[in-house]
This record gives C-alpha cells, structure tokens and sequence, in this order.
C-alpha cells in the first residue's frame, strides 16, 4: 500500500482539485460519488455524453434512439455544484507538474490536479489489422451504432434494387465477428429485424431469406457464462435462424466480404456486404502514456498495471479506474468494475482528505453477467445461479432499466421496448448518409478522430490506401471510385 503525500488545497478557492478523465461508468460514478465532498471536481471527456454502452446494439439495429442511452454529462451533473464539465480529448498528463492537458478543436486547456482518477475505458482492437475497421465497424461508440445502422438497412435497400442474384445474396448476408455478449446480442437482433420486422416491407427481396452468421475463433458461444449457458445461447441462435460457425477465425476482409480459416486449416470465402467486428478491445492510449510516465508495467491489451488501491507505483495521487486499468486480481472489463472502482477511488480521495486511514485493497463484487438473444429470452449468470430463457431475460430487463440514466430516458425506453418486443416495429429506423459517410470524411480531416475508433492514434501513412480522397463508399462499404 502506497502512503499519501497528500493534496495540496491549491485551487483558486483554497479546496483541493480532483481532475477525472472520461464520462462513462468509472469516471461518472466516480463523479458522482464526490457530490458531498469538499473538493473542485473537473471531469475532461472527449465527448458530451456518458454512454450506456451496452445498449448500443440496440441503437445500430433501429430499436432506441442514441440519446436515450447517451444523456449530456452536463445536464447528468447539473445539480452536482463542486463539478464542472469540460469537452475535451486528453492528449498528456504530466504527472510531476500534476497537470492534465486537453484539446477540442484545436484549443488546448490545462488542468492543474491534485488528485487525478483517469477513467479513458477502451476502444475496439482489429488485432494489429486496423484497415478492417473500414469494412467491419466496431461497437464503441453512438458513431459506431449510427454507421452499423446505416449500413445494415442500407444492405436491405440496395438488396432491394439489385438484379443479380449473388449480389442479393451478398447484401443479405450479414456476418458479426465475435461471439461474446455483444456479438451474441447484435446478431441475435439482426435475426430478428430481418424475419419480424422487415418481412412485410419489401417487394422484391425477402428479408426473411436474410442469412446471419455469427463467427468466432473460440470453441463456445459466450465463453464468460460457461459450456452450459454457451451452449443452450448457441442453440437459440440457431433456432433463430443464426449460423454459428466456431473455430473459424478472420484472416482478411475487404468490401465485398471476409476470408476465414476453420480449425481444420481449410480457407474459405464469405461474400458479405455487412461485418460487424464484436471481437477484441485494447484501452485507451492513455494507459501507454501513464505507463511510460511512471514506469508502470502496461500489457498487449494497452491496460495499465495498477496496486491494489487502484493507483500507480510512487504515485498514491493517480487512480486508474474501468477498463483502462489491469488489477492484480485480473478483473473483467465490465461496467460493474468500473462502477465500483470509481466509487471506491472516490471514497479513498474523502478518506484522505479527512486524514483517515486508507481503505484495503480494492475488491470487484461480481453481480453476474448477462446476454439477451432475442426477445423473451436471454442468459444469465448470477452468483453461480444459472438462467435462461424468459425469466433471464426480465432480469436482464430490470437491470439495463435501473443503470440507464436518467427518467426521461428510462420511460422513452420502455416505451420503444414495448414497440419493438410486444409489435413488431422498431421506432428508430432512420440512417442518413451523413452517418455512413461521416467516419471516411472526417478520417480525410484528421487522425484524432481515428483514434477514438479503435482506441488507438493511427498512423495513416502506413495505410495510405484508406485516406485517398478518390474513394468513396456506398451504404454497405463498397468502394464505387
Ligand atoms: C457494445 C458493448 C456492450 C457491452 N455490454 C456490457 C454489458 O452488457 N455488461 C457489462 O457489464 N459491460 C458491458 N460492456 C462493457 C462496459 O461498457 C465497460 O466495461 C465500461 O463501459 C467501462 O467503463 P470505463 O469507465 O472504463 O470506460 P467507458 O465507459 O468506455 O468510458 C470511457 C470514457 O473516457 C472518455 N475518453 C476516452 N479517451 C479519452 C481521452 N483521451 N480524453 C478524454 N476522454 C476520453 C470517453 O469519451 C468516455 O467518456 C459493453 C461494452 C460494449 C462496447
């Protein structure tokens, strides 16, 4: 356990200064749980919003509307009047001058702390391939969820028009890659939008003879929940018209569709306009930055090596909190981790503050994990206690209810829920092209926005291919120039 040098009360008001990078479930909950506390809070995040992240299938397959899962951090904290909001990406952290560096639009701002809880979660990881990010778009951010939903109505419209009969099948042939939770529920909701909701609105094509594959290199469906639960989710995906096709990893993609190589070694070709990647993620850089700042260990996955208080070696100031941070009891990158470890980071700054002894090391309390795979039915393993089917899935309901933020959102919610589960409509089927496009525009202006995608700076002269101004995509990523 480190000792404290304790803050030093340097703001212009004479409290102590608690500077958080980031708005999602670490840094918010951290935030939050300092609303009592005598200190000036400043939380820096490179987007307005906290994002309920796991929620975000929901809005790339049309059923919630972004702002439902994504409320302003400002209006979150309006009432909290020791916090501040500040838009901003964070680009250093000094961590001898204790002073945090931010940039928006090319305005710097710094931000002097006493105490720092850096909170930057992660992005998504191509596994050094970042070029597939172009053809099979993560799901990290409302970005992310707005592009997919573009692209997978996209592939219904065009599919619509075409003549060619392989071509159909190739718009109709959607494939996400990764079967953990968020795979399993993306392609368990693109089944369902293809043979309920859309079977009715076209006249040439029929959706219901949309094909969804579901791949993953591992041997299991939703490894996490077990043989058990993984097997029964795999035979559900089936019945819902969902290929599950394991021991099959990706070993190139492009716009016409993905290259995959079974575990008996046989290569073979998928022809599929829409990927969606759900496989792998690597956290934000600033672990890396943290990590050559102090000397602490960071691992492939970019996680920074924390104590068991949550802090850095030699810097009891520093608390990395989410899924930035590598505990030595190995914990999970889920919100319950963040959540707790905001909390607990928290707490160890008031116990300081107040002169008090600090707490013991930090302690994951695991609340279960939880997947749906369609409506009605979902997988859930709470405390060793295995669900499934209905009653796992209005555990799941409950749950996803009691964390979305906010009472406005959790009755639109409900209400879009009711849509989608009890009819079978989806309220939010909007995708302009301005979402499709936008990514491959704002690539052309800058590399800081490709760093919020894969959760890492990109180097775009090793990739020269994908930043020629010559090229543009229609809906569903083929290149048409
Ligand atoms: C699609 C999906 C589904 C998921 N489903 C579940 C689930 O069902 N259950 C579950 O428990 N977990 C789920 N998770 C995981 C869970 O969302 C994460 O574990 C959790 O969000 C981690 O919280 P965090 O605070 O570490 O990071 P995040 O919540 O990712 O927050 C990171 C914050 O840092 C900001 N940021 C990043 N870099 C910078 C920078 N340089 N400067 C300033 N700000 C920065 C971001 O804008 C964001 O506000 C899911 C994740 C995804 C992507």
């Amino acid at each position: 356990m480190t000792t404290s040098p304790g803050p030093t009360a340097s703001s212009p008001n004479g409290r102590p200064r608690v500077v958080v990078v980031g708005s999602g479930f670490g840094g918010l909950f951290a935030a939050k749980a300092l609303r009592r506390a005598d200190v000036d809070i400043t939380v820096v995040a490179k987007t307005g919003h906290h994002l309920f992240q796991p929620l975000l299938y929901q809005v790339a397959t049309g059923i919630l509307s972004e702002g439902e899962i994504a409320p302003a951090t400002r209006e979150v904290l309006r009432h909290q009047k020791n916090a501040r909001v500040v838009l901003g990406e964070v680009v250093d952290i000094d961590v001898e001058a204790r002073v945090v560096t931010s940039t928006v639009l090319g305005r710097t701002t710094l931000h002097p702390y006493d105490e720092l809880i850096v909170a930057a979660g992660a992005g998504q990881s191509y596994f050094g391939n970042d070029r597939f990010a172009e053809f099979a778009p993560g799901m990290k951010s409302i970005d992310d969820a707005l592009e997919l939903r573009g692209r997978i109505f996209g592939a219904f419209e065009l599919a619509e028009l075409a003549t060619d009969p392989a071509e159909v099948d190739r718009l109709m042939t959607f494939v996400v890659i990764g079967a953990g939770p968020t795979g399993v529920e993306m392609a368990g909701q693109i089944a369902e939008l293809a043979h309920r909701t859309l079977r009715r609105d076209f006249r040439t094509i029929d959706p219901e003879k949309a094909r969804i594959i579901l791949l993953d290199g591992a041997s299991q469906v939703l490894p996490p929940f077990g043989p058990k639960l993984g097997e029964k989710a795999r035979r559900h995906l089936n019945e819902m018209g969902v290929e599950v096709q394991l021991g099959a990893l990706v070993t190139d993609l492009d716009p016409d569709g993905l290259t995959v190589k079974d575990s008996d070694g046989q290569q073979r070709r998928i022809p599929a306009a829409t990927k969606v990647w759900a496989a792998g993620v690597q956290a934000s850089p600033l672990g890396r930055l943290l990590g050559d700042r102090t000397g602490a260990e960071v691992d492939r996955a970019g996680r920074i090596s924390v104590q068991p208080d949550l802090t850095l070696p030699g810097h009891p100031e520093i608390h990395v909190v989410g899924d930035m941070a590598n505990h030595p009891d190995k914990y999970p990158g889920v919100a319950q981790v963040a959540i707790q470890g905001g909390r607990y980071a928290a707490e160890q700054i008031q116990r300081r503050l107040a002169g008090k002894e600090p707490k013991g090391a930090f302690r994951y309390r695991d609340k279960g994990n939880m997947a749906t795979i369609s409506r009605f039915s979902a997988v859930a393993d709470i405390k060793g206690m295995k669900f499934e089917g209905f009653i796992a899935w209005v555990i799941w309901l409950v749950v996803h209810l009691f964390y979305i933020i906010g009472f406005k959102s959790r009755v639109t919610t409900v209400l879009h829920w009711m849509v989608s589960f009890l009819g079978r409509g989806r309220s939010q089927r909007v995708a302009t092209q301005q979402q499709v496009y936008g990514r491959l525009a704002l690539e052309k202006v800058g590399p800081g926005f490709e760093a919020s995608k894969t959760g890492g700076p990109k180097d775009h002269a090793d990739n020269p291919d994908e930043v020629n101004p010559e090229q543009q995509h229609d809906y569903v990523g083929r290149r048409t120039a």
